[in-house]
């Protein structure tokens, strides 16, 4: 029997029910079955006294059957404890609150949240709330909050979380943790021409295979776009790492059946390992990052690993790499020109194109800064062809122009030298413009001949059938033989600018240039004095019969536009 409640009767009483003062038992008593929380009350020995339906359709008993039972066998082992600390608050007359779990009969466990209070004579009575829809409720927030929404993965701040653990665990048990972070190539390509549907599929199927690849046990987690982390732990050795690395690239370029379109896509992955390469999780994400950005420059499709050559240098070489990628397309070359003078008429007789790199990132690049770096990923093919072309064109836009004829000059680096289809590379660009090739000048080095006379000899005979002019630039910087000239077709020397500089000052630079300006002409070749900035220097120049200058004395390298205004004034 409910008895000597305090439940407020004035307070908690639905208006529906009506009672006067003779009824009050039965009054309560229907009160307590309305609620539809469980109502309980427990003697001082904790067993059941009396509960109303609701408790008793909350845990699945009859209300015999809970009449027989202690409280201890509603809470868990642990919750019992607690209640039996509370103990003491109880007896002071506190009412306790708390959220708990209570057993089912079926054996399950219910989230409630629980108030009882100790009556003077030792019963407790309580209510206990069901709370599992707001429990449920809450753990989607949560999900929400930690997940990535498009594949249901954790997002970064529980793999920063998850990671954190790790660590603290690995650090205490002396274990190593890896992160591999992924980056989907081309990603933005596929998203860009074929929607965003199709990018969202497959990014939904991409995490799949990522979770297929690795344990259970690990974390795999979208950092957002195209990027994914794995958290690795129990590992034996850096060939386990790489199995795993290698098991995510194959599985990732299997071809991906999405809306019926076949599409594949590759990834490239950065390995950094706890505690060798960093100790918090910033620094772990940062060199697996970085580490990321090595793969990519390697080709992509493929994993490396985190190592101290991945510094900041190194990067900003790398930086420069991707940017360079996608050049051309974003239109960021130009071609400066600088006018070549012939000494004994004053006329322009030709201009040489010099390529210039406006980075949005990096900015306004030399080619010495970048042509290097061009070569070695071999970008150098496409970025010549392109200034072949805007040369040859520009040069006929200058002759359609009206102004009097002049050759282009162009370089060409030794790895486009090499190229196997330079000539038809040349000879397209010619064509294009409608520019005859006798306007056209290549400039080679002396090393990029030397290093393969005998392909060097085949690729200049069929360029200079072609009509083009050759010219061997930066003479004197390298072998320095006018013996080995007479094997190939060349028509011009070019001095190197570090023996014009000194020529008015050192005797020895004077001596060199007269001795080759005077065997240049016993072989017929012209000479032109690069980097001629004096006065005085054209004096010495032109009392030695060097045939052209081209300097900053005459003019710098100047944009199309501003070379133009200055052929027009002269
Ligand atoms: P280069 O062919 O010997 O070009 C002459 C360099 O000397 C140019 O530097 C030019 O701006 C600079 N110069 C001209 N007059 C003077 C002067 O009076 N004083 C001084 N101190 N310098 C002068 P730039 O434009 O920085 O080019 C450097 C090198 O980059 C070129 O040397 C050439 O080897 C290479 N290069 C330029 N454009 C291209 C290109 O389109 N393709 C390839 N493969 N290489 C290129
Ligand atoms: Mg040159
Ligand atoms: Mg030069």
């Amino acid at each position: 029997m409910l008895n000597n409640t305090n439940i407020d009767a004035d307070k908690s009483l639905p208006e529906a029910i009506e009672c006067g003062p003779m009824d009050n038992e039965e009054c309560y008593r229907s009160l307590v079955e309305q609620a539809s929380d469980g109502i309980f009350i427990t003697d001082s020995q904790e067993r059941f006294l009396d509960v109303n339906n609701s408790a008793c359709d909350m845990l699945g008993f009859s209300r015999e059957e809970m009449l027989g039972m202690m409280v201890q066998d509603v809470l868990t082992a642990e919750e019992y404890a607690e209640l039996h600390l509370s103990w003491k608050r109880l007896m002071a007359g506190h009412t306790l609150l708390n959220v708990w779990q209570m057993k089912c009969k079926d054996g399950t466990l219910m989230p409630v949240e629980i108030s009882a209070k100790m009556l003077s004579d030792g019963r407790v009575q309580g209510i206990a709330r069901n709370i599992t829809e707001r429990k449920r409720y809450e753990a989607q927030l949560i999900h929400l909050a930690t997940h990535d929404t498009l594949t249901g993965l954790p997002n970064r701040s529980l793999l920063q979380d998850r990671l954190q653990q790790a660590i603290l665990k690995a650090r205490r048990n002396g274990l190593r943790v890896a992160v591999l972070f992924c980056d989907l190539d081309r990603f933005k390509r596929i998203n860009d021409s074929l929607g965003h549907d199709v990018g969202d599929k497959l990014l939904q199927e991409i995490a799949c295979r990522l979770l297929g690849s690795v344990r259970e046990s690990d974390t795999v987690a979208r950092l957002g776009g195209d990027e994914f982390a794995i958290i690795l732990e129990n590992f034996d050795t850096e060939e386990a790492i790489s199995g795993i690395a290698q098991k995510i690239l194959c599985a990732l370029t299997h071809p991906l059946m999405i809306t019926q379109l076949n599409l594949s896509t590759t990834t490239s992955i950065g390995i950094s390992v706890f505690p060798e390469d960093g100790d918090t999780v910033q620094s772990l994400l940062k060199n697996a990052d970085a580490a990321m950005y090595f793969a990519k420059a390697r080709g992509k499709n493929n994993f490396q690993f985190y190592s101290q050559g991945i510094t900041a240098q190194a990067l900003e070489h790398l930086n420069m790499e991707i940017n360079l990628r996608s050049a051309l397309e974003r239109k960021e070359f130009v071609l400066h020109y600088q006018p070549q003078v012939d000494m004994q008429t004053g006329r322009i007789i030709g201009v040489e194109a010099l390529l210039r790199w406006h980075c949005p990132e990096i900015g306004l690049l030399t080619p010495e800064e970048f042509i290097p770096l061009a070569e070695e990923t071999g970008l150098i093919g496409p970025i010549g062809e392109w200034v072949l072309r805007t040369a040859c064109m520009q040069n006929k836009a200058w002759q359609n122009a009206g102004l009097p004829g002049m050759r282009v000059a162009v370089n060409l680096s030794s790895r486009q030298f090499l190229q196997q289809d330079l000539v038809q590379i040349v000879e397209r660009a010619l064509n294009e413009a409608g520019l005859e090739a006798g306007y056209l000048e290549l400039e080679i080095t002396e090393n990029s001949i030397m290093q393969n006379a005998d392909e060097a000899t085949i690729a200049l005979d069929k360029l200079k059938a072609l009509g083009v002019h050759l010219a061997v630039d930066d003479f004197g910087t390298g072998y320095s033989s006018l013996s080995y000239l007479q094997r190939f077709p060349i028509d011009t020397l070019k001095i190197d600018q570090s023996f014009v500089r000194d020529i008015t000052t050192s005797q020895d630079s004077a001596v060199i240039v007269q001795a080759v300006i005077a065997l240049a002409h016993s072989m017929k070749l012209r000479v032109i004095a690069e980097g001629v900035e004096a006065a005085n220097q054209v004096t010495f120049l032109m009392e030695n019969r060097c045939d052209t200058t081209q300097g900053y004395f005459l003019s710098h390298p100047l944009p199309a536009d501003k070379l133009t205004a200055f052929l027009m004034n002269l």
